[in-house]
């Protein structure tokens, strides 16, 4: 069992949790004493330590990450929802690696939504250091497709401004099993436990892996709560640990149904007796919702399946000045694909010899896609009272933008040369169910205590000594994903939290 007293408990060890650990940890000293500061960084799911090794991976992950199938328990995910890890490292152990650091319109959402100060110029530094430490750089020509190309040439003949991709890699030899939800075996891909994990340790974080944050202790003085420890329960029992302040980092689903497990938010929540009532906990999660993107087959392969495409071009349309219904087109041309994921291509012949001569003559690499994603849509999940993530709002921009994006996509596509274009006859349609990826804002901050949960510093609104930081604190969804830009925010929120609290 861990110890009880810390100075300083976070809680979840994904993204956002290590590199808070690790910066509070080397800048942050106790405020009255000036001692090192005794800080828990506790996660639900298991640790695997090791030296750093990126291009190579250290032994003990690489024996655990090496020949993982598809939808393998040790993926380590929280029920098999592909949007959420659950081990040391996070998400960030089995993210995309596709770097889109913000964008100049994400700053301006951010400000118009909630009124936070998060301007460009303020997270500047935070940036500039994500991008250092997690290598952020254009994906290499080397593993550029002539189908990419294609995509480049003609969409720039049509006057469009495509862009090469970034990743977040070191040592990468574009192998491409790492193009779904499992782990790098050579950590190549950026991820905490590569970068900020071994600072945490370095400078005396405890790590304390396999233990379930059930609730968070909160009394009431008055109209505020006060956070004074966490009930953990880990192999079967539970216990309390005492913590001066406490950060929860627990992702867009973790972190609010933490908070309302232990009394924090919307009056009505599973019966639960709700201690400081805060209706904006678990509401208002932006993210790119799912809609159909448009694919064709060619006639000659659009790449030589050498080396696994992952990352090509990028290219933005915009109908407004503000950025507003913005669409991020991703081209992927010529990919080659797990052997499950070729077989299984819409393109891919049903059954039999067809099907066989399919996989032997590679014919996944004679297809491609131009996915347009609402990066600024208009609707917005919540958590229902029964624990639900619903979709809900006013959808008609997200549906014309699809509509739109989609005509865009299929002109760039004939005029590729592609055949057997998805048809836009296809509805775009956006139902309570709809999925989407990279939801954040389910804890936003704000100025505004009555439309956000915790203020520009992190802090809760209602709540002393407790603070929220990770994706459910960011208020607008960003351009591209959201991985690099979360990061970069914490590095910006770890300045804050030490200033404010740890100095
Ligand atoms: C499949 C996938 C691909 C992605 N690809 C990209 C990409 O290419 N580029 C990009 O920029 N972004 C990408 N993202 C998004 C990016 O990974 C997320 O934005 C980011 O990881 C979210 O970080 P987080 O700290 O909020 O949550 P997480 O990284 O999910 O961390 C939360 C941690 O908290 C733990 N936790 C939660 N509740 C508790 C509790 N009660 N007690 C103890 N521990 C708890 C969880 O186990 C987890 O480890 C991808 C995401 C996914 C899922
Ligand atoms: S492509 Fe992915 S799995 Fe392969 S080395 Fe690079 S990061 Fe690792």
């Amino acid at each position: 069992m861990a110890e009880t007293k810390y100075d300083l408990a976070i809680v979840g060890a994904g993204f956002s949790g290590p590199i808070l650990a690790a910066k509070i940890a080397e800048k942050g000293v106790h405020p009255q004493t000036g001692d090192r500061l005794k800080i828990a960084l506790i996660e639900a799911g298991p640790y695997f330590p090791g030296e750093p090794r990126p291009g190579y991976g250290s032994p003990l992950r690489r024996q655990m990450f090496t020949n993982l199938e598809d939808n393998y328990d040790g993926t380590y995910l929280w029920d098999n929802d592909r949007s959420r890890a659950k081990i040391v490292g996070g998400s960030s152990l089995h993210w995309g690696a596709q770097a889109f650091l913000p964008f100049e319109a994400d700053y301006l959402h951010w400000q118009k939504e909630t009124g936070v100060d998060w301007t460009q110029e303020n997270l500047r530094e935070g940036v500039a250091e994500i991008r250092r430490e997690f290598n952020v750089h254009p994906f290499p020509g080397e593993i550029d497709t002539p189908g990419n190309q294609l995509f480049y040439e003609v969409a720039s003949g049509m006057g469009y401004d495509p862009k090469r991709q970034e990743g977040a890699r070191r040592n990468c030899i574009y192998c491409g099993f790492c193009n779904s939800p499992m782990m790098c075996k050579y950590e190549s891909r950026a991820s905490t436990v590569v970068t900020y994990i071994p600072v945490a340790e370095k400078n005396g974080v405890e790590i304390i892996p396999d233990t379930h944050v059930e609730k968070i202790l909160i009394d009431l003085q008055g109209e505020r709560g006060v956070a004074r420890g966490l009930v953990c329960s880990s192999g079967g029992s539970s216990y309390e640990l005492e913590a001066d302040k406490i950060i929860v980092s627990g992702g867009f689903m973790g972190s609010p149904l933490l908070l309302m497990r232990s009394g924090y938010g919307p009056r009505e929540w599973r019966g639960n007796p709700i201690i400081v009532e805060n209706p904006n906990v678990g509401q208002h999660i932006d993210g790119h919702a799912r809609t159909p993107g448009v694919s064709a087959l060619f006639d000659e392969p659009m790449g030589d399946g050498d080396l696994a495409n992952i990352g090509g071009y990028y290219m933005i349309h915009d109908e407004q000045a503000d950025g507003e219904g913005r669409l991020l087109f991703r081209a992927g041309f010529g990919s080659m694909r797990l052997p499950s994921q070729a077989a299984l291509n819409s393109y891919a012949p049903w059954y039999g010899r067809e099907h066989k001569k399919w996989i032997k003559e590679k014919g996944v690499l004679r297809t491609g896609s131009l996915s347009p994603s609402n990066s600024k849509p208009s609707g917005r999940w919540y958590i229902d009272p029964d624990g639900q993530l619903l979709y809900g709002g006013d959808h008609s921009r997200t549906i014309r933008r699809a509509k739109e994006g989609r005509a865009i996509a299929y002109e760039i596509l004939e005029k590729m040369g592609g055949k057997q274009i998805s048809s836009l006859d296809t509805p775009v349609t956006i139902t309570p169910r709809t999925g989407g990826s990279h939801k954040v804002g389910s804890c936003r901050a704000g100025e505004d205590p009555r439309t956000s949960v915790v203020n520009q510093y992190f802090e809760s609104h209602d709540v002393d000594n407790l603070l929220v930081c990770d994706g459910s604190a960011i208020p607008r969804v960003t351009t591209g994903n959201t991985g690099t830009p979360q990061a970069s925010l914490t590095v910006f929120a770890a300045g804050r939290i030490i200033k404010r609290h740890f100095s």
